[in-house]
């Protein structure tokens, strides 16, 4: 599923730079660095790594007849070695619910994230509550609600408006109450001040970890991957207030920018734990680089 969700990005550092070659070989010179630089920057990985895998190609190959597999193999270890991260699961309670806040620019992908992380965790025998925490936007609580039907999932909701935390305090006093695995908890995605932002989570916070002295366990960042600079930016805002512990980065699917994951743990100096690659349920995949890095080269 990866590698077929990563098709357009694998296009690119695969098929693209396998075209550059002859089946003879061909000699690294000049030409051949530009045109290999030219197509790792059009994933969007930035000029930075991308010069850093062409140096590497020029160190290990300048002068010499080579041939695809070589490059591939450095390309891939670069890529590799500037993606690096600690890899680790969701942290999970010790014991009793674990408690996830998913927070995120409206758009970005969170009401499907959270669908997708709910089917993720009933996969691996868990039971979960869902909080539909963001009561400003009607359409995502429905929304929310017919994936939880759909899903096995128990939802706890407002009506239109109500206080957020409100919604919390249920959904962590439900997921207490029938012994659940996992709560996951929606958030307000508009952009207003960020004051306002920060106060709204903070409450959270305080209402969470008034019943579960250790939650929330993670609090992820939706991040939608064809959003460029500006949706990192704007995604900023949401992980300095939210104090965030990871990166869903959705729509990789749809786009052949899937080196964007080097600068995105650049600018948030944190792990990417899941990706979307495609609008169902069952279109997520946990992030770990070598499968990842795998899968582009598969
Ligand atoms: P929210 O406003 O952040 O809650 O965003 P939604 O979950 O409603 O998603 C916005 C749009 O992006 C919807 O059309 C989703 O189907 C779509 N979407 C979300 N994640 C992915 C993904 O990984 N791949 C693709 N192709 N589309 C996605």
């Amino acid at each position: 599923r990866l590698a077929q969700g990563m098709t357009r990005t694998r296009r690119l550092l695969n098929t693209d730079i396998r075209d550059l070659f002859k089946a003879e070989g061909r000699l690294v010179d000049e030409e051949l660095l530009d045109e290999i630089f030219a197509i790792l920057i059009q994933t969007d990985m930035g000029a930075g790594p991308a010069t850093q895998i062409k140096d590497r190609i020029a160190r290990d190959f300048r002068g010499r007849i080579v041939h695809t597999e070589d490059i591939l193999k450095d390309i891939r270890e670069e890529l590799a070695s500037l993606m690096q991260q600690d890899d680790e699961p969701i942290k999970m309670a010790a014991e009793g619910p674990t408690v996830i806040l998913v927070v995120g620019v409206n758009g970005a992908g969170k009401t499907t994230t959270i669908a997708k992380l709910t089917r993720w965790f009933i996969d691996q025998g868990n039971s979960v509550v869902l909080g539909a925490g963001d009561t400003f936007r009607a359409a995502a609580t429905e929304q929310l609600t017919i994936w939880a039907e759909r899903l096995g999932a128990t939802i706890i909701k407002g009506e239109q408006g109500t206080d957020p935390a409100s919604v919390v305090f249920r959904a962590v006093d439900e997921g207490l109450k029938a012994n659940a695995d996992v709560i996951i908890i929606d958030t307000a995605g508009r952009l207003q001040t960020q004051k306002n932002l920060m106060t709204e989570l903070e409450k959270m916070r305080r209402v969470i970890g008034k019943k579960i002295e250790d939650g929330p366990h993670e609090v992820l960042l939706v991040l939608d991957a064809t959003a460029g600079q500006n949706g990192i930016s704007q995604a900023k805002g949401f992980s300095e207030a939210a104090q965030c512990t990871g990166i869903v980065l959705t729509k990789l699917d749809g786009t052949a920018k899937g080196g964007v994951v080097v600068p995105i743990r650049k600018a948030f100096e944190l792990p990417v734990k899941f990706i979307g690659v495609g609008e169902k349920p069952e279109d997520l995949t946990r992030f770990d680089t070598n499968t990842f890095c795998d899968a582009l080269f598969a």
